[in-house]
């Protein structure tokens, strides 16, 4: 396939990371022509001809990215670390769609003296490598449960004991009842680059990545 040195692809998400992509974009003189949420067009134009948006899953972010479908991204540290990163260059943090990763348990749940009398916890999680490695670290024996979303409810419905999600405001928790007992890590977005296309398209990706490296500084 002949590459478009000049066209630029960059993969989003719809929601959080596009709404706080879209001022990154705005610092770069590019604005986004159409509105995902109403147009429901997975391609997207922008003011830069050279420049377009699509539009897909969060954790399919990296993928895109990896083959060169996209150029470029912006995906979570969550789904970054669950992907694995093959094939990313990943050069910027971009410090929006704050949030954390943290281990929940249903309210009354003696979780640290079930963790100190070594106990073997049911955890339920979307993120199985993050979730492994926390508990690896702490020498905590885990059964990993692999869900696809809604892990608030697992522990209320004796699915598990425990879960690993992401928590913002923490309003989710409170409305299921269950705590949070450990702070994993923060997360943010980060800006990944397909390894190929820095080489090759540096020239047209360049100003766009020292724009975005230049106002996420600012809100660091
Ligand atoms: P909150 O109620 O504000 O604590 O948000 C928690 C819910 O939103 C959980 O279901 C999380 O999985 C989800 N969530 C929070 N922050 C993010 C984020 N940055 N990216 C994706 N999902 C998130």
């Amino acid at each position: 396939m002949m590459q478009d040195l000049q066209q630029l692809t960059l993969a989003l998400s719809k929601g959080r990371i596009f709404d706080e992509t879209l001022p990154l974009l705005e610092a770069a003189g590019i604005t986004v022509t159409e509105n995902p949420e109403t147009s429901r067009k997975l391609i997207l134009a922008t003011t830069n001809p050279h420049l377009r948006v699509i539009i897909v899953r969060a954790s399919d972010v990296p993928t895109y990215v990896q083959y060169g479908a996209a150029d470029f991204g912006v995906a979570g540290k969550d789904v970054l670390i669950e992907h694995g990163g093959e094939g990313l260059y990943q050069p910027i943090d971009l410090h929006i769609a704050h949030c954390r990763m943290s281990v929940a348990v249903r309210a009354g749940f003696d979780y640290v003296t079930a963790v100190r009398q070594g106990a073997r916890l049911r955890v339920a999680t979307k993120y199985v490598q993050i979730a492994r490695e926390h508990f690896a670290a702490k020498g905590v024996h885990v059964d990993l449960i692999k869900l696809y979303g809604s892990m608030e409810l697992a522990p209320l419905i004796g699915l598990s004991d425990a879960i690993v999600d992401l928590v913002s405001t923490g309003n989710t928790l409170r409305a299921n009842n269950l705590v949070e007992v450990e702070h994993i890590m923060d997360i943010s977005s980060r800006l990944v680059v397909n390894q190929a296309a820095l080489k090759l398209k540096r020239e047209a990706l360049q100003p766009i990545l020292q724009a975005f490296e230049q106002a996420s500084a600012r809100m660091a």
